[in-house]
């Protein structure tokens, strides 16, 4: 057993609930209390345009009719700006972060050119227009150097990243030339995802992240952050997703349905399949009690 173990689970209040959404917070709660550890829930609204008025309460609602209660008051993304201020100064200072003039326009005929052999990346890399300067024009957004502003530097992080997923196994990227310099405070002054979660993971001690494999991307440009502004890196395993019908990540996109709690306990058993668990209990208590003992004997801490 751990002397010290903090982990999370980060909902997004842009809807209820769903069968995988559950998937991700059953995981993350199994793993913490597998470790006799402090389970959190952190509310990611910053993306306030997609938020929904009420949806954090009732994704609240809907953990806790599952038995998958919090150990401390949900912290909310929204609260926190200021932390996610002093990170980037922080970054521009040291030069690791750098403001971007570039309007959409710019970006879409500065990538055009690179675009057909860079075909394979789903994301599109930044050339660096900006990196030295922004030539006259007005900063809109703020970007990650993830290349070391001086090479000569040895001293400054690399950027390539190497990590060990304790249910994929190791995992290497190079995020200079996969994901390139990477937005971390948007043209419309929402903060982006990669700087929060970062900042905020630090902030709650987290020392073990449990989240969906749909994440597993984000996950070194996460770690490359955290090199950069001197904080620890947490553990990570990234569950199985529930797929839709047509193979994609099941999602409100692709049609989840909001979670039917008539039977919480039904839930919970389908989420427990997705994640390989085959418990027995004819109540809540004794399914989850079932489940935390599979789950310490399936993926013990490294
Ligand atoms: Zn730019």
């Amino acid at each position: 057993m751990t002397a010290h173990y903090v982990g999370r689970f980060a909902p997004s209040p842009t809807g209820l609930l769903h069968a995988g959404s559950l998937v991700a917070a059953l995981a993350s709660w199994l793993d913490a209390r597998a470790n006799a550890g402090r389970w959190l829930v952190r509310i990611e609204d910053l993306d306030t345009p997609r938020n929904l008025e009420g949806a954090a309460e009732a994704i609240l609602g809907q953990l806790e009719r599952c038995g998958l209660v919090a150990d401390a008051a949900p912290l909310r993304q929204s609260t926190r700006i200021t932390a996610y201020q002093q990170a980037l100064d922080r970054l521009v200072a040291t030069r690791c972060a750098y403001a971007c003039g570039c309007s959409r326009r710019d970006l879409e005929l500065a990538v055009a050119p690179a675009r057909m052999e860079r075909a394979r990346h789903a994301e599109r890399i930044y050339p660096g227009t900006c990196r030295d300067g922004l030539h006259g024009k007005l900063a809109r957004s703020f970007r990650l150097r993830t290349v070391p502003p001086d090479p000569s530097d040895g001293g400054a992080p690399s950027s390539t990243i190497a990590w060990v997923d304790r249910r994929l196994g190791a995992q290497q990227q190079d995020v200079a030339t996969s994901v390139g310099d990477f937005v971390l405070k948007r043209a419309d002054g929402v903060w982006a995802y990669q700087l929060a979660v970062v900042v905020d993971d630090a902030a709650q001690g987290v020392t073990d992240v449990v989240r969906g494999e749909d994440l597993v991307g984000n996950t070194a440009r996460q770690i490359l952050l955290q090199r950069l502004l001197g904080l620890p890196t947490p553990r990570y395993l990234h569950a199985p997703l529930v797929l839709a019908a047509g193979g994609e990540k099941l999602s409100k996109q692709t049609g989840a349905e909001p979670l039917e709690l008539a039977s919480p306990l039904l839930a919970l058993q389908a989420a427990g399949a997705v994640l390989g668990l085959d418990t027995g209990g004819m109540t809540l208590g004794d399914w989850l009690a079932g489940a935390v003992a599979q789950w310490r004997r399936r993926w013990p801490l490294p």
